[in-house]
């Protein structure tokens, strides 16, 4: 057993053991935030303490969706970015419109842009899988334009880029592309 992952799974574990409000409980999103914030106690990932989020909506995570004594977090090592507002209202944009905890994880995820690694991991996750759950789940519209099952990184900013008419692609389809790996291979 990898020590790591089990203190991991412990502390997920004990943040979905609190009592939560029943509209809480029922979001399929509340997992993801466990292992967010988890990711965060453990300094992995590049959020700020707070995960991106203003410090009273951070508050109302906290009361209503792990209610108790919330964990002490430390700022990662993330910085400002030019984007980062047009990043948020993007994902805004095309948030699922069923759970408060959508707007909150746009935040988070547009927040974990400023990092180098993938974006799983810079925003603390576990694997990628959780990422897909993720943006399957609080954003589906534009995880089904990932057809091609693209670095979410790299199709998020890809997107965001072909929307406002910026070409950052160095040949006209993937196929062609010197850069496939870059943009296709495994996030792990
Ligand atoms: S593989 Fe090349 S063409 Fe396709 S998204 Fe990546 S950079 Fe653009």
């Amino acid at each position: 057993m990898n020590p790591a992952l089990d203190c991991r799974q412990q502390m997920q574990t004990a943040l979905l053991g609190r009592p939560a409000a029943c509209a809480a409980l029922s979001d399929p999103l509340r997992p993801l935030l466990a292992s967010l914030l988890t990711g965060r106690s453990l300094k992995q990932g590049v959020l700020t303490a707070t995960l991106g989020l203003p410090p009273d909506t951070f508050e109302a995570l906290w009361q209503h969706y792990f209610p108790g004594d919330p964990l002490q977090l430390q700022h990662g090592p993330g910085e400002d970015m030019v984007e980062l507002d047009d990043l948020l209202q993007l994902l805004l944009e095309y948030r699922a419109g069923v759970y408060a905890s959508e707007a909150w994880l746009a935040h988070i995820v547009a927040h974990s842009y400023c990092g180098r690694n993938h974006l799983w991991q810079d925003l603390g996750l576990a694997n990628r899988g959780e990422l897909s759950l993720l943006m399957n789940t609080a954003f589906p519209a534009l995880a089904a334009l990932n057809v091609g099952d693209m670095k979410w990184k790299k199709f998020i900013y890809r997107h965001y880029c072909a929307r406002e008419g910026i070409y950052v692609c160095p040949a006209p389809s993937c196929g062609e592309c010197s850069d496939y790996s870059k943009c296709f291979a495994k996030e792990e």
